[in-house]
């Protein structure tokens, strides 16, 4: 349920009320927003708890959160949400411009690529060292080797990293090299991974499943936000559709469902929805002009070498090109650039 605090109440009443809810055996999740704070109070509800709690000085309201997911709500909190990373702020008007290759290879081309995408404007680099593959005999990635290499160049460059972690033994590791955690799309429902890391305090990128609803996509949201992590930014990627033309179907309606019923920033990856190069700035144009808190692209200074989705990734020019007109959406729909 949501408590609802009168406008301007101290911050002792808060935690009156704090106190209260944690003797009932519920957890608290706070949104202090810039009129009221919103207590959420999550757990086994009594009938007589709505009451007991509207009795104490300070609360104005107490409702139920209609929504199966209850922290990612706009219930619970109705303005946006903003993450950051280092220096890059994620929501409420601010942009992630993500770009590097799909997997990180070697020092030298990482290097190579994330000065490319540096140059042309990107502010956080991805590069994956755990790679979930179809087949078990394709490249699965550098491992701790690539995690090593990925935190060296971004230190370099000063961009923030993002990675795909695939396993929860491999939690903290990953946490002490990058700056943000990728969930990959194949693993949106691996619950015991989302758990792993709600418990660390890192920002969360979680790609939506390809065959997952929005709801379902903000219930995996809930088992991080739930665990304490409150700092999820919603990845859309694609869904399963009947085109073959393109490798998935970016869903926009997605992005724009997720934004109106979720607080979460969402951000746009239109590299594997397109699975084709000449494909990718269109979609990701399309993404941000739908209301996406960024982008997330895969680039690869030699495409035709990459070890991993080479037909999708941009070259140099190609980046370049998308990072300029992408300034003029974002600027169109009222973000900064
Ligand atoms: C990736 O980012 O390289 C990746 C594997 O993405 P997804 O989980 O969306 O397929
Ligand atoms: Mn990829």
């Amino acid at each position: 349920m949501l408590i609802i605090m009168q406008q301007g109440v101290s911050e002792s009443v808060v935690e009156q009320v704090i106190n209260r809810i944690e003797q009932l055996g519920l957890r608290v999740h706070i949104s202090r927003g810039e009129f009221r704070t919103i207590i959420g109070a999550i757990g086994e509800e009594k009938p007589v708890y709505p009451e007991q709690l509207l009795s104490i000085e300070g609360v104005e309201k107490v409702l139920p959160i209609m929504k199966p997911y209850k922290l990612a709500s706009r219930e619970f909190q109705p303005e946006d949400s903003q993450v950051q990373i280092g220096s890059v702020l994620i929501g409420q008007g601010r942009c992630a411009l993500i770009a590097g290759p799909c997997a990180i290879e070697s020092r030298e081309s990482l290097n190579e690529t994330a000065n490319i995408v540096k140059a042309s404007g990107a502010n956080m680099l991805r590069g994956g060292a755990f790679k979930p593959r179809t087949s078990p005999y394709s490249f699965q990635g550098m491992g701790e080797e690539g995690l090593k290499i990925l935190r060296e160049c971004g230190d370099e460059l000063g961009l923030p990293t993002v990675t795909e972690i695939t396993d929860p033994r491999n939690v903290e590791m990953v946490d002490r090299y990058a700056d943000m955690l990728q969930v990959g799309a194949r693993n949106m429902q691996n619950f015991v991974l989302l758990s792993e890391i709600g418990k660390v305090r890192k920002p969360v990128l979680l790609k939506r499943g390809p065959s997952c609803t929005v709801k379902d996509w903000l219930m995996s949201a809930e088992y991080i936000l739930s665990e304490g992590n409150h700092q999820v930014v919603l990845c859309e990627r694609g869904s399963q559709g009947f085109e073959n033309g393109l490798r998935y179907t970016l869903d926009v309606g997605a992005i724009v469902l997720a934004k109106h019923d979720s607080h979460l920033p969402v951000i746009v990856d239109p590299s594997h929805a397109a699975g084709r190069r000449e494909l990718v700035t269109d979609l990701a144009l399309a993404g941000l002009a739908a209301g996406a808190d960024g982008m997330i692209v895969e680039v690869h200074n030699c495409p035709e070498k990459a070890l991993c989705d080479g037909p999708q990734a941009l070259t140099d020019k190609m980046f370049a090109n998308l990072m300029e007109q992408a300034k003029k959406v974002l600027t169109a729909v009222g973000k900064d650039v």
